[in-house]
């Protein structure tokens, strides 16, 4: 169901944490421009060619066409690979790209295909009680 990334190149998002007894990993790829379908859509680019890590929008390379940052995060999927934290075993699954506030905090919510426990992949590194 979901592909494993084979470089970060593809990606707008990763994480690697460990959830209680179990673990997970998230990706989202990066997706292709919405208008003109050539190119992959990224952060814009300076003079120089570098990043702007920290711009608001996404830039189409090949068009330039332009999308706010969370409306084109939010119509990405978000796919992962987990550990469950209370059934132990291990399952995927993919999720739009949304962020909710559960507890204050922002959250991706997945749910373990076995036992449907909540598998939460929150925002900040911060542990949850
Ligand atoms: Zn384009
Ligand atoms: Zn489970």
């Amino acid at each position: 169901m979901v592909t494993e990334p084979e470089s970060m190149e593809e990606l707008i998002y990763f994480t690697n944490r460990t959830i209680g007894d179990g673990n997970v990993r998230a990706w989202v790829y990066r997706s292709l421009c919405p208008k003109c379908g050539k190119a992959k859509m990224g952060k814009p680019t300076g003079k120089q060619g570098q990043v702007k890590i920290r711009a608001k929008e996404y830039v189409c390379p090949a068009c330039g066409y332009t999308v706010e940052k969370k409306a084109y995060e939010e119509s990405l999927m978000i796919e992962s690979a987990y550990r469950c934290p209370s059934c132990g075993k291990e399952g995927e699954a993919a999720v739009p790209y949304k962020r909710k506030k559960i507890d204050g905090v922002d959250t991706i919510r997945v749910h373990c295909q076995h036992c449907d426990a909540n598998i939460d992949i929150t925002k900040k590194m911060k542990e949850k009680k």
